[in-house]
């Protein structure tokens, strides 16, 4: 009976890329019901995120509304990484406009711009909109882009 539970939580956007879902995130570790009590087992991205209250709010009423009647949002102590953004999610956020992260063994290397693919980027600030992004220029095409940070 969970697969409606991870089905509901796959509803739930992470607020600072409204185009991905918390599943795909790697964010949700496990999903247990026990009637109709259902325990989620959640990874928060970046501690700092202010998003992090938001989403657990969305957590609890998406599964609400899929049923439960009690729900439990336990946070795990094992870090997320990058690395465990599902193939799909990086898709996504190139055809959102920002750069995925980069594999781990490149963290602190620059992004390739998500437009054009040239490698030749400048960092214009290390927080960009959110915590989780940084903001780069492309010097081949201009364009003003954000990066998803290698964590
Ligand atoms: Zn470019």
């Amino acid at each position: 009976m969970v697969e409606r539970y991870w089905e509901a939580l796959k509803g739930v956007k992470d607020p600072e890329i409204p185009v991905l879902n918390i599943v795909e995130m790697g964010m949700v570790l496990g999903v247990e019901a026990e009637g109709e009590k259902v325990r989620v087992r959640f990874r928060p991205t970046f501690s700092g995120c202010p998003a992090l209250r938001l989403i657990r709010e969305e957590i609890e009423k998406a599964l609400r509304e899929a049923g439960a009647k009690e729900v439990e949002v336990v946070e795990a102590r094992t870090p997320w990484s990058t690395e465990d953004m599902a193939e799909e999610a990086r898709r996504k956020l190139l055809g959102y406009g920002v750069a995925p992260p980069l594999p781990l063994p490149l963290v602190g290397k620059d992004p390739p711009c998500p437009r054009c693919g040239s490698q030749e980027v400048v960092l214009k600030n290390t927080f960009g909109a959110t915590l989780c992004k940084m903001l780069y220029q492309c010097a081949a095409c201009g364009e003003v882009f954000e990066a998803f940070k290698t964590v």
